[in-house]
């Protein structure tokens, strides 16, 4: 099975995680896909983020009706800081070892992943897969792998992966990249401007109904 991680604080979520969701899962034609809101993110400030079961409460309703998208608490049920190598782990023993692992990530995530828990640990659990902006150039991607990640990895054009003898592969994906960010919708919150098309209506709904980012 091509199942499909998707990681976030998704603080809320909105029309630019939704719609590279979709795109990813097409171009790698995922069985399953999997939204992921963590629980407590070891990079966010406390305070700016809402509460868990809010945000998973968004990533709900932003889902409902859209059967090739899923949504998953695993952060939530667990304690403490939310480490992805942990939930690689738990769906590697959930699935068992023949699935096909795929962790989703925007290319400025990808940027900071030395600082995450166990990161080379991460390649040799599950393949990534980096969204990338059309026409951002691949060079200092190509370099952030081989110095920060393994100089093993090698680089295929005709298929956008890297490839490595031991671990996962790497591939980049141009998705339609929606200039939408979590923080420009809680700043428009937060000064009384609408959000309307940033984020589904249920999401829109929900932030006014609970006051959040206010
Ligand atoms: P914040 O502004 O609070 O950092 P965010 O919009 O970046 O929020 P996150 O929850 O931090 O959202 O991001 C989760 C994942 O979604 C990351 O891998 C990020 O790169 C990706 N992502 C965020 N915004 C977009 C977007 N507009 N299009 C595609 N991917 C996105
Ligand atoms: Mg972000």
């Amino acid at each position: 099975m091509r199942l499909g991680l998707f990681g976030g604080t998704f603080n809320p979520i909105h029309l630019g995680h939704l719609r590279a969701a979709v795109e990813v899962r097409e171009a790698f034609k995922l069985d399953r896909l999997l939204l992921i809101p963590s629980a407590y993110p070891p990079h966010k400030r406390a305070g700016h983020v809402a509460d868990a079961e809010d945000r998973l409460e968004m990533v709900r309703l932003a889902i409902q009706g859209e059967t090739s998208l899923e949504v998953s608490d695993v952060e939530l049920a667990r304690p403490g800081l939310s480490y992805t190598i942990e939930t690689l782990r738990h769906f590697k023993d959930r699935f068992g070892p023949e699935s096909d692992i795929h962790f989703i990530v925007g290319d400025d995530a990808f940027s900071e992943i030395t600082t995450w828990k166990s990161y080379q640990e991460l390649f040799s659990a599950a393949h990534f897969i980096v969204m990338t902006r059309p026409g951002s150039t691949l060079r200092g991607l190509e370099d952030f792998i081989h110095t920060q990640i393994s100089a093993d990895y090698q680089y295929d054009p005709a298929s956008r992966r890297y490839t490595h003898p031991e671990w996962h592969n790497i591939s980049c994906l141009d998705i339609t990249h929606l200039d939408i960010s979590s923080t420009k919708i809680r700043e428009c919150v937060k000064q009384g401007r609408p959000i309307r098309f940033l984020v589904p209506d249920s999401v829109e709904s929900l932030i006014a109904k609970k006051g959040l980012y206010r």
